[in-house]
């Protein structure tokens, strides 16, 4: 995965990569008209509480509804969109759509959204953050913004970025945490308020040296420690001792059409 370079968008010469550029060109070509055609969807992971497992928000994670191939994960075509620039215009299209389901929700849950590295280069980034909020309605403080550690090579202007989402209000949240160049520079000067530990390093039959660890930098850094791809009560138990103050997982829920959680948020407000 593009992102997974931790470079911010360059990567060395591997063998096959002519061919998978060539790929990618037509991916994005295919990409483009998907955009245009609406064939783009987001799905939606709830974000629970530890322990109770009470929903407090989702994820919002692009799906695109292929119409030969069917319904493709992010796996199939951010790559391609990152490589070609499209990614710009497709995580504009993914954060107007996720605040405007967001705000339709009964109660303070918050709605996370990625966004690559290249987008967050993009001069005037907030601008297009604020637009999306005041078009949906969505209070700044419910929207979470999920960058990666390649951002720490993004310098100056990614930084200023940064910045003016933390001004706006908006949430940041420092995802796959563990899995890139993530030093404790970058933790002291990025204004992050969360950051969610990468499925990776999810205790599982293992020491879990690295997720204490991890749940210990977050609390020494004043910041929220959530986990991804809990899969199972025994790590959702844990995480919870570990002091983990949220989670995301198949465990409590697999991404889901965006009407499927609007009924589950419903259902738990009538049903107190
Ligand atoms: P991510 O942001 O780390 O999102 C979590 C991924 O883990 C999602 O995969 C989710 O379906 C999967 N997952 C959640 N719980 C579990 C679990 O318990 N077990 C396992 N094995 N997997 C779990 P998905 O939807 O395929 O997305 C993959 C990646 O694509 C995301 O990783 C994110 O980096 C990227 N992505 C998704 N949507 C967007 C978007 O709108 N913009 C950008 N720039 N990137 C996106
Ligand atoms: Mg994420
Ligand atoms: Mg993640
Ligand atoms: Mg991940």
């Amino acid at each position: 995965e593009a992102k997974d370079r931790g470079d911010g968008g360059y990567e060395r010469y591997r063998p096959g990569m002519e061919a998978r550029g060539a790929e990618n060109s037509r991916r994005a070509a295919a990409l483009r008209v998907a955009l245009l055609e609406d064939q783009l969807v987001v799905y939606f992971q709830p974000v629970v509480t530890l322990p109770d497992g009470r929903i407090t928000g989702a994820e919002a994670l692009v799906r695109w509804q292929h119409p030969a191939e069917g319904l493709l994960g992010p796996g199939a075509f951010i790559e391609a969109a990152e490589q070609t620039g499209l990614i710009v215009p497709l995580g504009a299209w993914v954060l107007r759509a996720a605040t405007r389901e967001a705000a339709t929700w009964p109660g303070e849950q918050s709605v996370s959204v990625n966004v690559s590295a290249r987008q967050l280069r993009e001069p005037g980034f907030p601008s297009l953050v604020a637009a999306a909020l005041t078009e949906s309605g969505l209070p700044a403080r419910r929207l979470t913004v999920e960058i990666t550690e390649s951002v720490a090579v993004g310098g100056g202007a990614t930084m200023e970025n940064l910045r003016g989402l933390r001004d706006l209000g908006v949430r940041l949240s420092l995802d796959d945490f563990g899995t890139g160049a993530s030093t404790l520079t970058l933790l002291a000067t990025c204004p992050v308020h969360q950051i969610k530990l990468d499925r990776s390093f999810v205790p599982d039959g293992r020491p879990d040296a690295i997720a204490d660890a991890v749940a210990q930098m977050a609390r020494a850094f004043g910041l929220e420690a959530v986990a991804e791809g809990v899969e199972t009560a025994e790590q959702a138990a844990r995480l919870t001792r570990l002091g983990y103050e949220k989670a995301q997982g198949f465990h409590f829920a697999r991404p889901m059409p965006a009407a499927e959680l609007r009924a589950r948020l419903t259902t738990t407000v009538a049903v107190p």
